[in-house]
């Protein structure tokens, strides 16, 4: 069993047996130790890859500096002309690109291909701002001059990204820094080596293409001690990080002590309120791939229902007829609903914060479980679970990465926003309701505290077009659309005198 003709695609993507992790666009170079990527999907080895050590490191800083000296002084829109080409190319390596993510992550083959449609858009945007990356003009108060402000690029930005958005965090982070000037080092999840060597060679082929110097784009595979490297290296300007609270803590620490700047974007613990005016077929679909889209594996994964008690038993009951109808198995097999977890770790953590929640008082009306048998060699395999729990517990307060919902009743919607703000966390929030007052109280100051709030859709996905990230423990970060270009650049205002004079601000008078 070829797997869907993964052979062809890795092939096609320029991945081999053994890689090397290290690369300033168009060489590859490593030094370090070797790892294995595993595919959750059957537990095959796909490839080894040589990671970067501390020399490797060192190499790509110093070539990515002077990398930049050149590229910030190409004109902002010629830059865009290097995202709209990799645009370009990303079209081309759609399929192949989407069916890797699948494969590397597990996550179904459809979202493997949203993915890749993410890092393509955020292109689209991003040509787009590199005409329009503009700064206020304000009037000066003292005669004959002239006051504006003006953005400049920061210089490296270090991306360092999670598992379970392997290519498309890296392209957000990318496709606007290059539009603003700046040069990338990526260091992508070690869990996921493959996925970014297979970005690598599609950049890299772009900027041959175009005669850029090498340095523009850069990645170092490895673990967290590279990734500490790069979090405490004051050469790099901003560090976007996405990745748990737990690492992220410890990462914006060590920037902020060097005066560097970061984004932060972490975990998630969200919710959808369901009150007694939802469409309830629209809610049960938007709960149900919330909450098992991914395997539960992202961020915005919906973990939480807080249910009206007139609507709770029956919303109960469809989620458990729904449940009953999930199929579990290959994420390549479009068939499939829900596919494997990363890794065994995550299958101990589910099966921990299983335990934990039974013991906190946790019912379970959908039992969990590990799968067994010939389509489940993997042993990453595990049944979307549901639990009827109180906000309080403690395991409710944690975000655990696995398909498991928990569900609480409400009877009064002020309680039910003050249950859904109740929690460490503040990414994605919903509400579903027919009621405008409902609504617009959710999404009022007195509303949800999260970064992203919904009405009358789910918490799970967002489009590239907003600033995406949360409040909280979620690190405050933002990225993707919007006006989030800014925290790529750095600001400076201009005054100009053009008179003869030397006025003062304020009026103060120095005469000598
Ligand atoms: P993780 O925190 O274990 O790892 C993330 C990255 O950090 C990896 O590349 C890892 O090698 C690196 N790392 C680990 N220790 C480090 C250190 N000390 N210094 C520097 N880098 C270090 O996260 P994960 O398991 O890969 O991903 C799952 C988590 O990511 C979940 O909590 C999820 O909610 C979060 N996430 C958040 C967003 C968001 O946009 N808010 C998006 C995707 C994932």
């Amino acid at each position: 069993n070829d797997n869907f003709g993964i052979e062809k695609t890795l092939k096609n993507l320029g991945i081999s047996t053994e890689n090397n992790g290290v690369s300033t666009g168009g060489n590859y170079f490593s030094n370090g130790d070797f790892i294995e990527s595993h595919s959750p999907t059957d537990g095959q080895l796909i490839a080894k890859v040589k990671t970067a050590n501390a020399q490797d490191y060192q190499k790509v800083v110093e070539t990515a500096k002077a990398a930049f000296k050149e590229f910030r002084m190409i004109p902002a829109p010629k830059r865009g002309e290097l995202v709209r080409q990799f645009g370009l190319k990303l079209r081309e390596y759609k399929d192949d690109l989407g069916k890797l993510v699948s494969y590397e992550m597990g996550k179904s083959l459809q979202e493997g291909l949203g993915e890749v449609q993410e890092m393509i858009d955020i292109c689209d945007f991003a040509v787009g701002l590199s005409r329009q990356l503009h700064g206020f003009t304000m009037h000066s108060e003292r005669p004959g001059h002239r006051m504006y402000e003006q953005y400049h690029p920061l210089g490296i930005v270090g991306i360092i990204s999670a598992f379970n958005f392997p290519v498309a965090v890296w392209s957000w982070n990318t496709a606007l820094s290059w539009i603003c000037g700046n040069v990338t080092i990526w260091k992508p999840s070690e869990k996921t080596p493959l996925c970014g060597i297979a970005c690598q060679n599609i950049i890299s082929e772009v900027l041959k293409e175009n005669n850029l110097p090498v340095g523009i784009s850069s990645m170092i595979v490895g673990d967290h001690e590279i990734g500490d490297h790069l979090v405490k290296d004051k050469n790099v300007a901003l560090v976007s990080f996405t990745g748990s609270t737990k690492v992220g803590r410890i990462v914006g620490k060590n920037v902020a002590e060097r005066f560097g700047k970061s984004i932060l974007e972490l975990g998630g613990n969200n919710a959808i309120i369901i009150t007694e005016n939802a469409d309830l077929d629209m809610s049960v679909i938007g709960a149900v791939f919330g909450a098992v889209g991914t395997a539960g594996q992202r961020c915005t994964s919906t973990r939480r229902l807080i249910i009206h008690e007139s609507v709770y038993d029956e919303v109960k009951n469809r989620l458990v007829k729904a449940y009953g109808q999930l199929k579990i198995g290959n994420p390549l097999d479009e068939n499939n609903h829900v596919g494997p977890l990363i890794d065994q770790d995550a299958v101990n953590q589910y099966l921990n914060s299983i335990e934990k929640c039974k013991a906190e008082g946790g019912k379970f009306v959908v039992e969990g479980g590990v799968l067994e048998g010939k389509n489940y060699k993997s042993g990453c395999y595990v049944r979307p679970c549901i639990a009827e729990v109180e906000n309080s517990y403690e395991i409710v307060q944690h975000e655990t990465f696995a398909p498991i919902l928990y569900l609480m009743k409400y009877n009064n919607l002020d309680d039910a926003i003050a249950m859904q703000n109740d929690v460490p966390q503040g990414l994605s929030s919903a509400i579903m309701t027919q009621n405008l007052r409902e609504a617009e109280l959710f999404l009022s100051q007195s509303g949800s505290d999260c970064g992203i709030a919904n009405v009358n859709i789910g918490t799970s996905g967002a489009e590239i077009g907003g600033a995406f990230g949360g409040e909280k423990e979620t690190g405050g970060g933002r990225e993707s659309g919007s006006d989030v270009w800014k925290y790529y650049m750095r600001r400076q205002t201009n005054t100009i005198n053009y008179t003869t004079n030397l006025p003062l601000a304020q009026g103060i008078k120095f005469d000598l």
